[in-house]
């Protein structure tokens, strides 16, 4: 495993937002290329032992992974964390309580968008999701798709389900420090999600960076679906100021939504160390 390992370390199956099984991604990682693969299910790891009995029998490398919503600076920032143990209690009890009130959240969405005429959307989410605990905006925007009430999910996002429209329910996700502690002490590391989509003005992002290093914070994602190729040249130069080493995934969730697939990202730029190389003794 080395830079020019086909790394691909985020993804999505049924067992959150996408629309693939474990097995059935593992597959597609394979078709393309991919080398080392993690499945990064958001707040859950249900999914794990399947993924790596899937990446086993198609020949990849495997390391555990997770994707868990946290509230930074009044904003939903992902952790990534990868290589865990996925039998450390604490982690488990941790994803437990960063999934629970979604239901509740869900059925407050559906409320917001009864009020501007669209009904039954608790109900129209539910048929699209793998895990009870897990519905999502996307299962929504699935949902909005089908009624015709847009032509993709992007457009339900910008219409309906984001700041200020009418599906959109503020949430209280994890703390940074608590998702970090959870992700290390299961043996794992924690890597700041798609660092350019947040918004954030440049104090925030220079204390949400810091903040994640003196809790224990070793990666940031630099080459991911979710960055154009300037993102990752300006977040490959923030991994070197931080001194954060360097995550290459596609944010894969279905073949249908999905812009980038699995194993097709650029490489790293060569100057970063790759999260590999530190989780070599985790790779599965
Ligand atoms: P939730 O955890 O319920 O807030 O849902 C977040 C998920 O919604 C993300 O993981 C993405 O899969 C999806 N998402 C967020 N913003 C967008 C967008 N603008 N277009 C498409 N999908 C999005
Ligand atoms: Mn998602
Ligand atoms: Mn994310
Ligand atoms: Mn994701």
């Amino acid at each position: 495993m080395n830079a020019l390992t086909n790394a691909d370390l985020h993804c999505h199956s049924v067992v959150s937002d996408g629309t693939l099984t474990p097995e059935a991604l593992a597959e597609r990682a394979k078709a393309n290329g991919v080398d080392l693969w993690a499945l990064t299910d958001h707040d859950e790891i249900d999914g794990q032992a399947r993924a790596l009995a899937a990446a086993r029998a198609q020949g990849m490398r495997y390391l555990t992974g997770t994707e868990i919503s946290v509230t930074f600076a009044n904003q939903t920032v992902h952790i990534v964390g990868l290589g865990f143990d996925a039998h450390n209690t604490a982690l488990a009890e941790g994803l437990r309580r960063t999934r629970g009130g979604r239901r509740e959240r869900a059925l407050e969405m559906s409320d917001g968008l009864a009020k501007v005429g669209i009904h039954g959307a608790y109900e129209g989410a539910l048929k699209y999701v793998g895990n009870p605990e897990l519905i999502s905006r996307t299962h929504f925007a699935r949902f909005l798709v089908e009624t015709g009430a847009c032509k993709e999910t992007a457009e339900v996002f910008r219409k309906y389900l984001t700041e200020g429209k009418p599906g959109y329910v503020p949430h209280r996700w994890a703390r940074l420090q608590d998702a970090v502690q959870w992700v290390t002490e299961a043996g794992g590391m924690a890597v700041i999600a798609h660092p350019a989509r947040y918004g954030f003005t440049p104090n925030e992002e220079y204390a949400l960076f810091s903040e994640f290093k003196a809790h224990g914070g070793r990666g940031v994602e630099v080459v991911t679906g979710s960055h154009s190729s300037q993102d990752a040249v300006r977040y490959a130069e923030t991994a070197l100021e931080f001194e954060l080493a360097a995550s290459r995934g596609s944010d894969f969730h279905s073949p249908t939504e999905s812009r980038i697939d699995l194993g097709t990202l650029p490489m790293l730029p060569g100057k970063l160390t790759p999260v590999w190389e530190l989780l070599a003794d985790r790779i599965q």
